[in-house]
């Protein structure tokens, strides 16, 4: 799991808080929040920023060997060690977006900046 703890629980706060007063702020102007980051039962991952959460669908691997970059982490990893998800943008359930990471999320939870994972967040919440 990757959080933002460091940075101290008052950040959370003042979120929170923003999204209160301002509820129409766009998220990528809202002050960072706790990130987490995590693969479940069914393989799907998982990135959440609350109230925000993106669903990434597995897909299959394709013949490729070609190594890769993992657009969490940024290690590269090869075709065996990643895998590619999709993921849906915004209402429109047919615009779908792309991204490779790392097959074993939790090694990769615990490189990946947290920025970079509001990007990829962020890349499936706004159009
Ligand atoms: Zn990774």
């Amino acid at each position: 799991m990757v959080s933002y703890r460091q940075m101290g629980e008052k950040s959370f706060e003042e979120r929170e808080l923003i999204l209160e007063l301002f509820p129409g702020t766009s998220p990528e102007l809202w002050p960072p929040g706790e990130i987490l980051y995590y693969r479940d039962q069914e393989a799907r991952v998982h990135i959440e920023e609350s109230p925000l959460h993106l669903i990434l669908e597995p897909l299959e691997p394709t013949g490729s060997t070609t190594p890769i970059v993992c657009a969490a982490c940024h290690r590269h990893i090869s075709r065996a060690a990643a895998q590619f998800f999709r993921f849906g943008v915004g209402q429109d359930a047919r615009h779908f977006r792309y991204v490779a990471l790392c097959r074993d999320t939790e090694s990769c939870s615990g490189i990946a900046p947290p920025a970079r994972l509001r990007e990829i967040l962020l890349r499936g919440i706004l159009p």
